[in-house]
């Protein structure tokens, strides 16, 4: 980079193609398939593929984020562990959006609302919305999503009228709830969560991506060596599935900071 290049931007894409070109076959990938059945046991987790496929593992980590089916399949619904912040936050590209500031973000904030402009390469500016929002998330339907950014952005001011004209031309477009998840327990027999599956802190409290590297480290000590070489009774010890005590996890992950809080530093819920 050059001197006045303080940042490089890399789309979540090409990192995995970077990824996959690494793995260079040496890594048996599953691709347009998911777990659809999740049968532990105690010796191996049997797993049917949503295409039919059976397959017998002797470990399921599940790094599949913070709507992670194999937590449901695992550890059971959402709504135990879910909670959601009453905040929504879109994403998006548009190619060609003006103004355009090199090398700089420029946030805007009002009461209910952020929201950040950044450019990245080729011309592209991304787009990051988090609103308020205490009704029901629409999780499935872009036209959706859309509506609601537009009917609770409406007289907005600095560019917002500008970015929700250009949202239909968006190349990418992304949209979620801002949740955590809080679990007594990450791992269950021979199933383990990692990342945000395990403990999203949500994008409002920051380090999501570094807590993926080594969420790994808070599993059960010898968790991953006993259930690799232990006969069911080792696994299952004393019929207790829950190996991991609360208090090994660490608190930063979504104690540090106040649900009220961290929300209140994204969307003002006042003046
Ligand atoms: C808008 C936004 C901004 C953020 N900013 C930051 C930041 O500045 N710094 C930071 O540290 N963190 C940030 N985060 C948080 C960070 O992105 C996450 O904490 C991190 O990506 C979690 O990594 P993960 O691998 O656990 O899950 P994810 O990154 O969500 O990856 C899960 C993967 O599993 C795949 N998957 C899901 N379901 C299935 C299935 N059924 N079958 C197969 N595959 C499946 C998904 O396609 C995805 O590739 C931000 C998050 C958001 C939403």
């Amino acid at each position: 980079m050059g001197p006045t290049e303080r940042y490089l931007s890399i789309p979540r894409s090409d990192l995995a193609a970077v990824i996959y070109d690494a793995l260079c076959g040496g890594v048996e990938l599953i691709l347009n398939d998911t777990v659809h059945v999740l049968e532990d046991d105690g010796d191996r987790v049997q797993v049917t593929f949503e295409s039919g496929q059976v397959r017998d593992f002797d470990l399921v980590v599940g790094a599949d984020g913070l709507h992670s089916r194999v937590r449901r399949l695992a550890f059971g619904p959402d709504e135990q562990f879910e909670r959601y912040l009453n905040i929504v936050v879109a994403v998006f590209d548009i190619e060609g959006y003006r103004p355009r500031n090199e090398l700089i973000a420029m946030m805007h904030a009002e009461v209910g609302f952020q929201a950040v402009r950044v450019s990245i390469r080729d011309y592209i500016t991304m787009v990051i919305f988090t609103v308020r929002h205490d009704g029901r998330v629409p999780i499935e339907s872009v036209s959706e999503q859309q509506g609601l950014l537009c009917q609770r952005l409406a007289g907005a001011g600095w560019e917002t009228p500008a970015i929700l004209d250009a949202m239909p031309q968006a190349k990418t477009f992304y949209f979620d709830s801002v949740s955590q998840i809080r679990m007594p327990s990450w791992t269950r027999g021979r199933v383990a969560l990692v990342g945000d599956a395990a403990a999203c802190p949500s994008l409002l409290a920051g380090q999501g991506s570094p807590w993926r590297w080594w969420s790994h480290t808070y599993w059960p000590p010898n968790w991953l060596a006993q259930a690799i070489t232990a006969k069911r009774s080792h696994v299952t010890r004393s019929g207790s599935r829950r190996c991991c005590a609360p208090s090994r996890m660490p608190r930063w992950a979504w104690a540090r900071r106040s649900r009220r809080r961290i929300g209140f530093s994204f969307c003002y819920g006042t003046r």
